[in-house]
């Protein structure tokens, strides 16, 4: 479904992306795991279209999106949910969901994606009127994650969805990427937290100082005495 071959991307001079090579494939959750400044964020603003890659090649489905703009690649059906959530702190939460939507023209259907946020995150239909900005951190991804179903992503892109957040609540988060995955849609997990990545996605990666040093499935890497020592806590 998705394809990065041999992908380059700068910062001016910094080489922040060096070679990146991966799949996923549809209906897998695969997961990219990597300390601070691995270059994981960089990955995904440039596979949203955020960034351009100076070498490489992205096939998402049929097309190469590198290179193409941010709005045409979410109307591909790829939808991401940036680090740090950035809701809109003024807007309710049901005007925060309802953005999620913007591209979309099918009102029936919109109608029923909201029901389903809701059925997926109640807390969220019990604060619907309430501004986003009043939301504990776990509310605020859980409103993130919303607005991205709402425009029906074919592909979703998961930015650190553990970050700051208590663990019973990353734990909430991570069973629920697991029901958006079993109901049709393929995800890309970036994480620092390896843990809670490898417990549930089908594969991941590994990426150091923008390389991707090892690959293999979910229990091949909690197995890698590599990803043990670096990532487990040498558990
Ligand atoms: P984190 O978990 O801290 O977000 P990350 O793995 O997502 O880390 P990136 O944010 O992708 O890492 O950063 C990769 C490298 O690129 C780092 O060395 C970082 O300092 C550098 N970098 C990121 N953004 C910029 C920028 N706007 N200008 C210059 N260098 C940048």
């Amino acid at each position: 479904m998705l394809s990065i071959q041999d992908l380059n991307v700068y910062y001016g001079s910094i080489h922040a992306l060096k070679g990146v090579s991966l799949e996923v494939n549809e209906g897998e959750i695969v997961t990219l795991i990597g300390a601070n400044g691995a270059g994981k964020s960089t990955l995904l603003k440039t596979l949203s279209g955020l960034l351009k890659p100076k070498e490489g090649t992205i096939h998402y489905q049929d097309s190469v999106i590198s290179g193409k703009p941010a709005q045409s690649i979410v109307k591909l059906g790829v939808s991401q949910v940036p680090e740090g959530r950035r809701v809109f702190a003024d807007m309710t939460v049901e005007e925060n969901i309802e953005l999620g939507a913007y591209l979309r023209k099918d009102k029936e259907e919109i109608g029923k994606d909201f029901k389903k946020v809701y059925s997926i995150f109640p807390r969220l239909y019990e604060r619907r009127k309430q501004t986003a900005g009043t939301l504990s951190g776990g509310e605020q991804q859980m409103l993130a994650m919303g607005r991205a179903i709402m425009a029906r992503p074919k592909l979703l892109l998961l930015d650190e969805p553990s970050m700051g957040l208590a663990p019973l609540m990353v734990k909430t988060i991570f069973e629920t990427v697991k029901d958006i995955s079993k109901a049709g849609t393929t995800i890309l997990l970036v994480e620092q937290n390896a843990h809670i990545a490898l417990s549930i996605a089908d594969r991941g990666y590994v990426i150091e100082t923008g390389r991707v040093i090892l690959s293999g499935t979910a229990a091949e890497l909690q197995a890698s005495e590599e990803v043990k020592n670096a990532y487990l806590g040498g558990h």
